[in-house]
């Protein structure tokens, strides 16, 4: 079965079907932060999904391009420049720092590529231009350069796509902002932004006077310089889908004429302790609040990945407890199945490495849990159903591991399945203890013997670091220490 995703351009489930004539490349685009602050906790749950919906296509065979933008210029950032008297590579540098350590700490793989708008400035004037040249952006007499809707539609293009709204209505009580007076229409956008005193020294030179550009037309230039004109996949939080994706698919879809993007996944909103995250109430958490408070980038992770993504996601502190409680379950599970699947120098399992994971050897995966497992997350990537087979799982192992009933081979073989699924969970294992050089130092004698094949010095040194109290762990991506 292929892999079904809500669209929602289309407002259906639809089967995902690349645009590549090949069905292998994909190219996937997210949008990423506005670096002025340091993320949330809401802005998290988009970009671990994100990270979901990357991992879950690798998984699937799916060779995938994935982008994310960093937007550098922006009204808060130049804000926030003025309040910390620092320059725009100083106040972003340090957020996007921030946000790189955060994206580690949940774990997520790095998009393959993260293009800063203020570096795509030419892009995003030839873009302008394009729409300036087909009549569908003008100046207004003041500075700025918009996109007009009207001319948009006089094209025969729908705009509205993504919520379909009457677009008269879409923008009524919008704020206009003081350098918007000379719209032609309310509802039109600024593609470039006249430069203004508060601006200072932000700004870049283009064929309509110097400024800079707005956010949403960043999006579509960058998407489009990395990925092409039209791509696979554009996600982002549900907040975004008006004006923001909205005006990302006029802007494109107007200068190229060619459809933007195939596939427009939303993530839900993130409520915490069931209201809205607002500073006053005092639920507004940045990962590193959560961390602070004793939790790892491990748990949050998990927790933002019990739900589905369409759903509205309460994320609470008893929540972050009870995922610190299901992912130790899991943990004692792998820990019971490495014992036993793992290479030891027990004279029963000596025999043993045919099945063991890591030792390059083909081994039986259970593929029963795999295939429940890729059943349930192609299925609009039901995550929750997911976790259900896991867990599952978990209780099923336990109980065969306490009768005494699973085999070596049906370990390992059952730990080279939790791998493939882990390639998608990304939970990993718990952080590992810091080793000493000493004991970093043996395991390295030891991969050097296991190398030559000399397994009576492995096992030697194994013992030797058990006694040192340190345990090794074999896993597809090498050997792993663990304190005992
Ligand atoms: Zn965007």
């Amino acid at each position: 079965m292929g892999l079904k995703l809500f669209n929602t351009l289309s407002r259906s489930v639809q089967e995902f079907t690349p645009l590549d004539p090949a069905g292998k490349k994909v190219g996937m685009y997210c949008c990423g932060p506005t670096v002025y602050d340091f993320a949330h906790i809401g802005n998290w749950r988009t970009f671990v999904f994100a990270d979901l919906v990357r991992r879950y296509l690798e998984f699937k065979g799916y060779a995938v391009t994935h982008v994310m933008n960093i937007t550098d210029v922006e009204d808060k950032i130049i804000k926030g420049i003025r309040e910390t008297k620092t320059t725009l590579r100083e106040f972003t540098g340090k957020y996007e720092a921030a946000f790189l350590e955060d994206l580690k700490a949940l774990n997520c793989v790095r998009p393959h590529q993260m293009p800063h708008a203020t570096e795509y400035i030419s892009e995003i004037i030839a873009l302008i231009k394009k729409l300036v040249a087909r009549g569908i952006a003008y100046q207004a007499a003041d500075g700025p350069v918009y996109f007009s809707i009207e001319k948009y539609r006089g094209c025969g293009c729908t705009y509205g796509r993504l919520l379909q709204l009457n677009f008269d209505e879409l923008r009524v009580g919008e704020r206009v902002a003081a350098d918007e007076y000379d719209k032609e229409a309310l509802a039109d956008f600024a593609l470039w932004k006249a430069r203004v005193p508060e601006d200072d020294e932000v700004f870049w030179p283009s064929p309509w006077g110097e400024g800079r550009p707005g956010w949403h037309i960043e999006c579509s230039a960058m998407s489009m310089k990395m990925l092409g004109e039209s791509f696979d996949l554009h996600l982002g939080g549900e907040d975004l889908k008006f004006p923001h994706h909205e005006d990302e698919i006029a802007q494109s879809e107007g200068a190229s004429g060619k459809p933007f993007v195939k596939y427009w996944l939303h993530g839900a909103f993130l409520l915490v302790e069931g209201k809205k995250m607002s500073k006053s109430l005092g639920n507004f958490f940045t990962l590193r609040d959560l961390l602070a408070k004793g939790f790892t980038g491990r748990e949050i992770r998990y927790l933002l990945l019990t739900a589905h993504y369409r759903e509205t996601f309460n994320f609470t502190l008893e929540g972050l407890h009870g995922a610190r409680a299901a992912l130790a379950r899991i943990d004692e599970c792998l820990g019971k199945l490495h014992e036993l699947g793992a290479p030891t120098s027990g004279p029963a399992r000596a025999n043993a490495p045919a099945t063991i994971p890591g030792a390059g050897s083909e081994t039986v995966a259970p593929n029963d849990l795999l295939s429940k497992f890729t059943v349930a997350l192609d299925d609009d990537l039901n995550i929750s159903a997911a976790w259900g087979e896991v867990f599952k799982w978990v209780t099923e192992t336990n109980k065969r591991l306490a009768a005494d009933s699973l085999s070596v081979g049906e370990a390992a073989a059952a730990l080279v399945a939790w791998d493939k699924m882990d390639s998608v969970l990304g939970i990993g294992a718990p952080a590992a203890a810091e080793a000493p050089a000493e004991i970093v130092a043996l395991l390295e004698a030891r991969q050097a013997a296991r190398q030559a094949r000399d397994f009576k010095k492995s096992d030697a040194i194994r013992i030797e670091l058990k006694a040192k109290g340190w345990a090794i762990e074999d896993t597809p991506k090498g050997p792993k220490l663990k304190k005992i």
